[in-house]
């Protein structure tokens, strides 16, 4: 099997994981509703899109 030579230097290891930050989770507020939503998403709250209704609403 093959097997590092080296050991991972802490450098070479943190090097290596400063990519793997965690991103802040998107948000944009619908502009139907004013609900908290994915940017090129349906709103789930009140099922607009680009200003039309695309999913039913089961209350409304
Ligand atoms: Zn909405």
């Amino acid at each position: 099997m093959a097997v590092p030579k080296r050991k991972t230097s802490p450098s070479r290891r943190n090097m290596r994981r400063s990519h793997h930050a965690l991103k802040p989770v998107l948000a944009v507020e619908c502009s139907n509703c004013g609900e908290l939503k994915l940017p090129h998403h349906v709103c789930p709250a009140c099922g607009f899109y680009d200003g039309r209704e695309v999913l039913a609403q089961p209350e409304a």
